[in-house]
């Protein structure tokens, strides 16, 4: 409150350091024309050269690591080893694109039923817009930018309110690297120049957005009343099954890494861990221990796991999701509370016992707060993972790989590990089923969302 719609704002103390005018309408429309002009000309650059200009890209992402990692730290608390691995992950996918587009844009030939021959090859389509979140500043951007530039789309892109110097430098990189001025525009825009001025614009061929499901919603709506394509990556609330307690310290390990990674602000974090009745006491007992032993900590220093959540706004969301489940009979195995001084700190939370009624069985929790669940066998631990609204990730641990398996199997979501936690990288793709959204990025499949898959049909 009282704060411009951009502005960083240290969570680590609370301080304001800087803050952005929001754009005028004027310069809303002017982007989209300059990102429709330059789109004439994207299309017709050959592919190697794109790709050459995508690996400077990459390249510059290695050289400012250190730089670029301090910037997501201080704009939304991003522990540094953590925003150190981001701004690498970055780098990868910029290069995998660089390395794989031509290949994949190939497409491929069929064999008609009605003679000839038919070839499909995947062939750009336009200006796209691009709305992303803060918890991966870099990475939510990468996933997005690097097909569809290498495709020769053109991007805008508005990025969230509070991380507008990590928005900043991503569209400078794009010019350094080499990329004519306009392929890749970031805007400060306002919801309503989105809905008014951006994704109406004939030129605008469709929308990617990764966020909440009250922003997917907005946006495939607007997007939807112009017959726009979008892609929606939005909430999760993975399952974490556990079906026995052998190894139960790799388990646990994992479990802490999984709910906690990026102090529990990933949309892919294992958010409900869901454990059979014979390896529940063992699994509780030492997660709540290791839970209770993360003290929050400075997100510069190299050494911290957990740092501050995003905003206090953000903090006092997920405190009131504890508090509610806690007053309907929550038990709190470990932290429950906030740390009291200044900026977006939570305590690292474990809850047991929650119930339907209470928020936090249904919503996604989107910080360091893990819940636990006990189940009597494997048919009702998968009944309990698929009762979810969200369908993004999951996890099944056990000692018998086979039986993991089959139970991955049984699990309604996008993606499913067995013996690890939910993970990306450039090759594998990366999206949900249900409310967590519709589309993939990363991989074959990032670069085909926003393609037109042309067919040329030959005698
Ligand atoms: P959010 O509030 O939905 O914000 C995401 C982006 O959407 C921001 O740029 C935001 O701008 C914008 N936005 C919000 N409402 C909008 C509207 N009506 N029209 C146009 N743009 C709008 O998301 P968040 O809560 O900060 O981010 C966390 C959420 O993202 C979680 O639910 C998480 O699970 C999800 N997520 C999903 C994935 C995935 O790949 N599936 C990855 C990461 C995060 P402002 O900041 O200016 O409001």
């Amino acid at each position: 409150a009282g704060t411009m719609a951009y502005a960083t704002i240290n969570p680590a103390t609370g301080e304001t350091v800087k803050e952005f005018e929001t754009a005028s309408d004027q310069e809303v429309r002017d982007a989209v024309a300059r990102s429709a002009e330059e789109y004439k000309s994207w299309r017709t650059v050959p592919v190697a050269e794109r790709a050459a200009m995508m690996h400077r890209m990459a390249e510059l992402y290695r050289e400012r690591q250190d730089e670029l990692a301090a910037l997501i730290t201080l704009e939304m608390g991003k522990p540094a080893k953590q925003a150190a691995g981001e701004v690498q992950i970055v780098a990868a996918i910029y290069d995998y694109y660089a390395d794989n587009a031509e290949e994949f844009m190939k497409g491929r030939t069929l064999t008609p039923s009605t003679g000839g021959e038919a070839r499909v090859v995947l062939d750009s389509t336009g200006v796209l817009l691009g709305i992303m979140p803060w918890n991966f500043p870099y990475y939510q951007v990468a996933r997005f930018a690097a097909p569809n530039v290498m495709l020769g789309n053109t991007v805008i892109l508005k990025h969230a309110g509070n991380v507008p110097q990590s928005a900043l430098v991503q569209e400078q990189l794009f010019h350094e690297a080499g990329f004519p001025e306009d392929v890749y525009i970031n805007v400060f825009a306002s919801n309503e120049q989105i809905a008014e001025i951006i994704i109406p614009d004939p030129a605008v061929q469709g929308v990617s957005l990764t966020g909440s499901e009250r922003a997917g919603a907005s946006v495939a709506a607007t997007a939807g009343k112009n017959l726009k394509k979008v892609v929606l990556e939005l909430g999760g609330s993975d399952p974490f099954i556990v079906l026995d307690d052998s190894n139960v310290e790799r388990t646990v390990k994992h479990a802490v890494s999984g709910r906690m990674n990026n102090s529990g602000q990933a949309c892919t974090n294992s958010k409900r861990f869901i454990v059979l009745e014979d390896a529940y006491d063992t699994f509780v007992e030492n997660f709540a221990q290791a839970v209770q032993g993360l003290t929050p900590g400075d997100p510069t220093d190299e050494k911290t796991f957990v740092g501050p959540v995003s905003t206090v706004g953000a903090r006092d969301e997920i405190m009131e999701q504890v508090q509610d489940a806690v007053a309907k009979g929550a038990t709190v195995l470990a932290g429950g509370g906030k740390p009291d001084k200044p900026g977006a700190w939570i305590e690292p939370t474990l809850l047991a016992d929650v119930t339907p009624e209470m928020r936090a069985y249904a919503e996604e929790i989107f910080g360091p707060v893990a819940v636990v669940y006990k189940v009597k066998d494997v048919d009702e631990a998968v009944e309990l993972a698929n009762s979810s609204p969200f369908g993004l990730g999951g996890s099944v641990f056990g000692a018998d790989e086979a039986a993991a398996l089959e139970v991955a199997q049984r699990v309604d979501s996008g993606m499913v590990f067995v013996n690890a936690v939910t993970g990306t990288a450039p090759d594998l793709p990366f999206g949900g089923v249900k409310r967590s959204g519709v589309g993939r990025e990363l991989g074959p499949f990032g670069i085909e969302e926003f393609a037109n898959k042309k067919l040329i049909h030959t005698p």
